[in-house]
């Protein structure tokens, strides 16, 4: 499940046209359930033409609930970018941008809203451009523009394809095991007790988990868990997701706090991180300034120690210690944003590298270097991302994470003994550079769909014998050599069967109706009664797809479409041809006739058989043993 976030201008249509996409009115439903007004994050939900069920997170575009977008999109996958015909790029239209692009949110839709005011086509054409040069350079360039009216209800079935569309190149949230959950809204439900929202990363929860809410350390245990209204026993990671806590009062949280599970997150007050300045922040950046971050849900007033020099320009980017008044469950990775507090204006973001760093010496070469080996990651995390997307040879994901082999090989052994990443071989068997790699996840992900695909083509055939390997790579998109490994590793572990060509889900057996049945009982007693000279073809009286599978089950041998005997029938005329010719030499089509009196048809297409399996070889019009391929050597070529 994916999350999209709306950002753009106020009064451009954002909560109108979220309500025209899903039926549901953001602002209203936060009414219903806090019974009291408050201007803050909505979410609703939808589910696209695909099929495919996403959450939308309708921040307010006024200036100052620029922190509820914030606490919105930290944990986004695509932008709904709205933008009003009538009045084209505003001032808030660019600080969102900003703020997409300063969060890295890789991908997202525009819409261009209130199309229905707008009479003239120029017009239209004039802002699409605008918008479209406005994005060049961002995550969003590119993104497809969609004009639609909330009022007409124009456009908006292609506004859904084309989210779609660009969901379809989102990963799904990796599962760490570590749940994540910045808090955005708290209330109380009567009955219930003390509920809280946000948007679950890293990992998922269950019902009766113990959690911890930092940074105030309290502990409680999960009651419930809703997504979209639903009940649920566990919520993997991107969902939007509201957690009913036992054991903690409502008045003892606040947002910006974060559920997590016990005992691995640390509240820290001292930040390393990497600041990139916008170009359009009206000022350097000053050694000691103070500013607001905005982190997750959180956010706090904070002072920034430069690293690096005594200003950081606009455009620039910098190694920075991000100094807290109070507290924050951030972790390595989480992206945020400062402000100047006033007037408040984005002045730009960027990313944690550590959380509880040493001490951090200004103007010092070796700090900055220490900090530039963080940031390019952990061997495990670098590895894991080299591998994501697809199958990846050893040495293209040694090469991709950019890591010592030594330390990327150790890394790898781990992480393969841990079932993070899964090396296609055959059990035991230790990988080679070659070895293909795939995240746990892709691996189960190509492997539930191998089964699912396997299934329905037996469910559609059932007389086959198994689904062509050639059909199968075409469905999952794969190389060939991807595949092969792909299924001798789920062959392995003992769910599907490899046979040649094809392949088969484990167990699977043909079975034929009453009625196929009754046609293979009467086809081989056919055969019985005239083995060496069956009927012509006319007279079989079988389904083309059941002889095919008596076929393949070598139950019937085929010579050609016209001729077929019993396999022991078959063996037989083997063996005997091959007698006769040890004992009166050479054999003529017309001396096989006659040894099983049959017709000249059955006879030449035994021995064309009996040729192409290099038992025989044809000399004019007579056969004689196969002694093995001419050389260069053989005296008639030198002559
Ligand atoms: P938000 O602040 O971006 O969420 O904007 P709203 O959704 O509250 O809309 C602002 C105003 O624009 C409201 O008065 C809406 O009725 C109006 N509006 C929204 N969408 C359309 C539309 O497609 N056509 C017209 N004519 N008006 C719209």
């Amino acid at each position: 499940m994916f999350v999209i976030g709306t950002a753009g201008h106020v009064d451009h249509g954002k909560s109108t046209l979220v309500e025209a996409l899903t039926g549901i009115n953001p602002d209203r439903l936060i009414e219903e359930q806090e019974r009291e007004m408050t201007i803050d994050l909505g979410f609703a939900w939808l589910t696209l033409p695909s099929g495919r069920e996403v959450s939308i997170v309708d921040v307010p575009g006024h200036e100052r609930f620029i922190k509820n977008m914030l606490a919105g999109v930290g944990g986004i996958d695509a932008a709904l970018l709205v933008v009003a015909a009538d009045e084209g790029i505003m001032p808030q239209t660019r600080e969102h941008l900003d703020i997409l692009e300063l969060l890295e949110i890789p991908r997202g839709v525009v819409a261009i809203t209130k199309v229905d005011l707008v009479n003239d086509p120029e017009w239209l054409e004039l802002v699409m451009d605008e918008v479209r040069e406005r994005l060049q350079g961002t995550p969003l360039q590119g993104a497809p523009i969609v004009p639609v009216s909330a009022r007409t209800r124009q456009g908006l079935d292609t506004l859904a394809e084309a989210l779609d569309r660009v969901l379809d190149q989102a990963r799904l949230r990796p599962d760490h095991g570590r749940p994540r959950l910045p808090i955005d809204r708290v209330f109380t439900i009567a009955g219930f007790g003390t509920v809280v929202t946000g948007t679950l990363q890293d990992g998922s929860l269950q019902v009766g988990q113990e959690v911890e809410i930092l940074p105030r350390g309290l502990r409680g245990r999960i009651r419930g868990l809703q997504t979209h209204k639903r009940k649920v026993d566990t919520v993997p990671p991107g969902r939007r997701t509201a957690v009913n806590v036992a054991g903690i009062g409502v008045d003892e949280l606040e947002r910006g706090d974060v559920l997590t599970v016990p005992g691995w997150l640390q509240p820290t007050v001292r930040i390393a991180a990497r600041l990139r300045l916008l170009p359009g922040a009206p000022y350097p950046l000053r050694q000691d300034s103070a500013l607001d971050l905005f982190i997750g849900s959180a956010e706090r007033r904070i002072r920034v120690t430069l690293l690096e020099g005594e200003e950081l320009a606009p455009g620039a980017t910098g190694w920075v210690l991000l100094r807290l008044q109070k507290p924050v469950a951030a972790a390595r990775g989480d992206r945020f944003i400062v402000r100047w507090p006033s007037p408040g204006v984005t002045v730009g973001g960027g990313v944690v590298v550590d959380t509880h760093p040493g001490r951090l010496r200004r103007f010092h070469p070796a700090t900055i270097a220490a900090l530039e080996a963080l940031a390019r990651g952990r061997p495990d995390d670098l590895l894991y991302q080299a591998c994501q997307g697809g199958p990846r040879t050893v040495s293209a994901a040694i090469e991709a994470s950019g890591l010592p082999e030594a330390e990327a090989l150790a890394a790898l052994n781990s992480m393969q003994e841990q079932g993070r990443l899964v090396a296609l071989l055959p059990p035991g068997e230790g990988w080679t550079p070659s070895t293909l790699l795939l995240t746990q996840e892709e691996a189960e992900r190509l492997h539930r769909r191998i089964l699912h695909l396997l299934e329905d083509y037996h469910r559609r055939y059932p007389l086959r014998g198994g689904m062509p390997k050639e059909e199968l790579k075409s469905q999952l998109r794969l190389e060939a050599r991807a595949l092969n490994d792909l299924l001798s590793w789920a062959e392995a572990q003992g769910t599907l069967a490899v046979d040649g060509a094809v392949v088969r889900r484990a167990g699977f057996r043909r079975t034929f109706t009453p009625e196929q049945q009754a046609q293979v009982d009467r086809f081989e007693q056919l055969l019985r009664r005239n083995p060496y000279a069956p009927p012509p073809r006319p007279e079989w009286g079988i389904d083309p797809a059941v002889l095919d599978a008596l076929v393949e089950e070598g139950k019937v041998v085929r010579l050609n479409p016209e001729v077929v005997f019993l396999p022991e029938t078959y063996q037989e005329m083997v063996r005997r041809v091959l007698e006769e010719i040890d004992r009166t030499g050479p054999i003529t089509v017309a001396r096989v006739r006659d040894l099983f009196q049959t017709s000249r048809k059955f006879a030449l297409a035994l021995l064309e058989d009996m040729d192409r399996r290099k038992l025989t070889r044809r000399l004019g019009d007579e056969r004689v043993r196969y002694q093995g391929d001419r050389t260069a050597g053989d005296p008639q070529d030198s002559g």
